[in-house]
């Protein structure tokens, strides 16, 4: 059998949080305990909002927790850049294939007019694309261009529904022509969209497992059509439940309180490591622990499917 490899894929966009953090630790325990291999790619698809001080911090911070990789980030390694922002012609080169295959079209749409569309709305909140500049002629797409810059999205097949098995949440079916709808390849500022690059990016850079929050559990159906189209190896996908407050709210990168640099000055890494492990179920009691204690113990099967709610004075 093949070699594992895993992988951290932050945006650091901020400090790391509970989730995030939940995140590395389960991608870690999974790749180390199948003796496999972690690489750490910063997608930092919005050079803007991740500038790179953002990234060494993160590189600090998971070496702190004592969750290491093998290759990536400033470490470098066999497939650099590992920086999403510097890949841009890796993922131009992709996406020129699309374009060959005649599936790739401008949009010229404003978020305003997507919203304000009758389209439905996903459950996570984004509108299905209603096919608006789907068949435009050249002409008319000559005329809007000279108005705004398109997007490009990848054009569907009228009906294409994808099923996969997650390692985690278990089969997972999606109509993704109607769920979804042509999606967004290229922004009109010329940025590839998080779908191509992380499909590119995993293929590329040899990851074989993907462990990410739940979020984006809607998003791999997507991704799967990509690896098809690119004649790419897909990984196993895992997805996570997502850690909730206390309270049952969502976690976010407002909870100040959940932020790393706040846990810091309160904990030791290993009463972090220890406490998050308890709350996912890999350890029965919040026990100081760093992260090669808990691999002798790690297994899929004892991390919740569903939400799970922080508990009340844990952190
Ligand atoms: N960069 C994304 C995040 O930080 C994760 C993307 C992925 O794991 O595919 O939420």
């Amino acid at each position: 059998m093949s070699q594992v490899v895993g992988r951290f894929a932050p945006s650091p966009s901020g400090r790391m949080h509970l989730g995030n953090l939940l995140c590395c630790l389960l991608a870690w325990l999974s790749a180390r305990s199948a003796g496999g291999r972690v690489v750490l790619r910063i997608e930092d698809l919005d050079a803007m909002r991740c500038p790179r001080a953002y990234a060494d911090l993160l590189e600090q911070d998971l070496t702190w927790l004592g969750l290491d990789w093998d290759e990536g980030g400033s470490k470098g390694g066999p497939h650099r850049p590992y920086y999403q922002s510097e890949r841009s012609d890796i993922y131009n080169t992709y996406y020129q294939r699309l374009v060959k295959l005649g599936v790739v079209y401008p949009c010229f749409c404003s978020r305003g007019q997507l919203h304000a569309a009758s389209a439905p709305h996903r459950s996570d909140g984004q509108v299905v694309y209603p096919g608006a500049c789907r068949d435009l002629t050249a002409q008319q797409a000559a005329q809007a261009a000279r108005r705004r810059p398109p997007a490009w999205r990848l054009r569907l097949p009228d009906s294409l529904t994808l099923s996969f098995i997650d390692g985690h949440m278990g089969p997972v079916t999606q109509d993704l022509a109607a769920d979804c709808g042509d999606f967004v390849l290229r922004r009109a500022d010329g940025v590839f969209a998080y779908q191509l690059a992380v499909v590119v990016d995993d293929a590329l850079m040899g990851v074989t497992q993907v462990v990410r929050g739940g979020d984006l559990l809607s998003s791999t159906p997507r991704q799967l059509w990509l690896y098809r189209l690119l004649d790419l190896p897909a990984p196993e996908f895992y997805h996570l439940p997502l850690l909730l407050a206390p309270d049952g709210r969502r976690l976010s990168k407002r909870d100040g309180d959940q932020s790393l640099e706040h846990l810091q000055s309160r904990y030791s890494p290993q009463q972090i490591i220890g406490r998050l492990a308890y709350a996912a179920g890999l350890q029965s009691a919040p026990d100081p622990a760093c992260p090669a204690d808990l691999l002798p113990g790690f297994s899929w099967d004892k991390v919740p499917r569903q939400d799970i709610r922080l508990p009340e004075g844990l952190f």
